[in-house]
């Protein structure tokens, strides 16, 4: 293995070494069949191979009901922002969504485009600080769906348990798909970019309850809407073949670790040893509130901008990359997903006592 650097990247982000070799040696010469993987038709028997492979594999590890379909599309998590609306909110229809980040205020414009969206709850004053507990907001009972962002990749908040309301969920679940066991039968759809907690970037996957699909009107473009993917198994024109294989990499490594239960408890330990860091001296400063904490993306300051850059580039040089918090909200964020090993989670702490010691 060639010297590899702590990668805290929110995304696209660290990947298990072992996909990378594999995918590696693939791309050259998928399956001694002389010719690349990313040279093979999507109609190819091998990759239709490859693709069926992977949404087994997804179905498996979620433990995804038999009435529900995976879509492997493209236009990234964001074109989801309005593919949901525009499919669901036929002749505008209304809808409730939760107001707790970038990616939420991104939806709740793109929805308002197609139906009557309530905003029952947003922690934008607070700078988005905190996810709501069920009891602070209601759904509007004429409501096709909930729609809430299951861990919020910039501020560093996380729902701790799925909202508990009688309406079908709809939930963005980019930065935290497939690191911990997830009723699915609660939601309409669930949807996520690969590319921080599942591959690389450039496949989004949906995973829709089938009754949805009829849903859309005459009047969308057929790209857009969800039926003609499921109708074609992901294969209506040429899927992001390179990325969809990844993918399924990346579940097989999953599945070795023990799947998805066996995946919370270590992002469970990771995520405690960074806060218990933050916690244990007034040095440090966490974003999110207490209760909220991700386990995925731990956003922190220090006590002046200028320790935070310090802190960042010294960290770099010791081989901690990609800790700069997102621009709106400056800082620090140390993302930790599913592939993040807890060997560089250890590193981080060390550095962090190390650097509080001497600049504290
Ligand atoms: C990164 C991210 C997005 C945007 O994903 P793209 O694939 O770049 O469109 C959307 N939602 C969440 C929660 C994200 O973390």
């Amino acid at each position: 293995m060639p010297e590899r650097i702590y990668n805290f990247s929110p995304g696209p982000a660290t990947l298990p070494y072992p996909v990378l070799e594999e995918a590696a040696r693939d791309i050259v010469n998928f399956h001694d069949k002389g010719i690349g993987l990313i040279e093979l038709s999507h109609r190819s028997r091998e990759f239709m191979a490859v693709a069926a492979e992977t949404e087994a594999l997804i179905r498996e590890l979620m433990n995804v009901p038999d009435n529900y379909r995976i879509l492997f599309l493209q236009g990234g998590a964001s074109s989801q922002f309005f593919m949901v609306p525009m499919n669901l909110l036929a002749g505008g229809g209304r809808a409730t969504y939760l107001n707790t980040g970038t990616w939420s205020k991104k939806a709740i414009r793109e929805a308002r485009l197609f139906g009557d969206i309530d905003v029952a709850f947003s922690s934008e004053a607070t700078t988005f600080n905190r996810v709501p507990a069920d009891d602070e907001y209601t759904v509007d009972p004429d409501s096709e769906y909930l729609y809430f962002v299951s861990n919020n990749t910039i501020y560093g908040t996380q729902f701790a348990t799925m909202p508990a309301k009688d309406v079908m969920l709809v939930a963005d679940m980019s930065s935290d798909i497939l690191s911990r066991p997830v009723d699915v039968s609660r939601f309409g759809i669930i949807f996520a970019g690969a590319q921080k907690n599942m591959g690389p970037a450039g496949v989004t996957v949906v995973i829709i309850r089938d009754d949805l699909l009829d849903r859309a009107p005459d009047t969308i473009p057929t790209m857009l809407r969800y039926k003609t993917h499921a109708d074609k198994d992901s294969m209506f024109n040429t899927p992001p073949c390179f990325a969809i294989y990844c993918v399924g990499r990346v579940m097989h490594w999953l599945r070795e670790q023990g799947g998805v239960e066996a995946m919370e408890k270590i992002n469970r330990k990771k995520a405690a040893m960074v806060y218990e860091a933050i916690d244990a001296t007034d040095f440090y400063r966490g974003h999110a509130e207490k209760d909220s904490r991700s386990m995925m993306n731990i956003s922190f300051n220090l006590p002046t901008p200028e320790l935070e850059a310090r802190f960042i580039s010294e960290a770099a040089a010791a081989g901690l990359d990609g800790l700069k918090g997102h621009r709106s909200i400056g800082g620090c964020r140390a993302s930790i997903y599913n592939a993040f090993p807890v060997e560089g989670v250890e590193r981080l702490v060390e550095f962090m006592e190390d650097f509080a010691r001497a600049n504290g």
